[in-house]
């Protein structure tokens, strides 16, 4: 079977205080040969680096979430931009607005996203966005602030087919979490089959947003099969297929060496 890669976990989180390591192991017999950690304030993406530097099939990336934007000040993006050169980081993120749970005021969130895509620009490295209900404003950013010169992942995409050309338009790849597993994912379908191999990317988003199975309890990276599963039968291929196509087009936007014969 070929190698699936997490492209958004929060393995470092305290949800996975107690099995870490059993977790890895679950995933790698699962078949996830790969998982991206990702921070969301200063402490999580030292944590999340700590992860990467750990094992070999992890890696990190630092960012400011839109929850926590009203946090993001002078000293808290110095330290993300510092950390963003650390050589196991692959991707600024998780950053981006989120208008549904509004636990940051809208302009601070509009700063915090502004100032990390300049960073993402400086280092060179992809962006992780992260999008609830501020399709709009986000796609107006990234156009503005020129996001395809360092490209990036839509993670957990929960746009319409019409954000899902926009994000393709610049550049940037579609990540599927568990929800398109869930019974009333249609409009997510419709993003899946639309987009297609060329630009899907797929991941757990753990430890939330299960897949179908598993709902109510934790996620994790093992669980990311069913995920693929679910994309592969939306595509009209194997699961083998989703697998090789989602990984090459996750490493080579991350910068992240492939799985040999790949
Ligand atoms: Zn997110
Ligand atoms: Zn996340």
């Amino acid at each position: 079977m070929t190698a699936l890669f997490d492209t958004h976990a929060h393995l470092h989180d305290s949800a996975f205080a107690d099995d870490r390591d059993a977790a890895l192991a679950r995933a790698r017999a699962a078949g996830v040969s790969r998982i991206l950690t990702v921070g969301t304030d200063p402490q999580s993406a030292h944590d999340a680096i700590a992860l990467a530097a750990a094992h070999p099939d992890v890696w990190a990336a630092v960012g400011i979430h839109p929850h926590d934007a009203a946090t993001a000040d002078g000293a808290a993006l110095a330290t993300i931009a510092t950390l963003a050169r650390a050589p196991r980081v692959v991707a600024v993120g998780e950053i981006g607005l989120d208008y549904y749970r509004n636990l940051s005021p809208r302009p601070a969130q509009l700063d915090a996203l502004r100032a990390q895509l300049a960073l993402a620009r400086e280092v060179g490295k992809p962006v992780l966005l992260h999008c609830r209900e501020a399709h709009a404003d986000l796609l107006a950013l990234l156009e503005a602030e020129g996001v395809a010169a360092v490209g990036g992942i839509m993670h957990c995409f929960s746009g319409d087919l019409e954000v899902a050309r926009r994000a393709l338009a610049l550049g940037l790849l579609v990540s599927i979490a568990g929800p398109v597993t869930y019974p009333n994912a249609r409009r997510l379908a419709e993003v899946v089959r639309a987009v297609g191999l060329d630009a899907l990317v797929v991941e757990t988003d753990c430890p939330y947003l299960p897949p179908q199975p598993w709902r109510g309890q934790r996620n994790e990276p093992a669980y990311l099969p069913a995920t693929a599963a679910r994309v592969a039968e939306l595509c009209g291929v194997p699961a083998a297929e989703v697998a090789r196509r989602t990984t090459e087009n996750a490493c080579r936007r991350l910068g992240v060496p492939r799985p040999a014969g790949a």
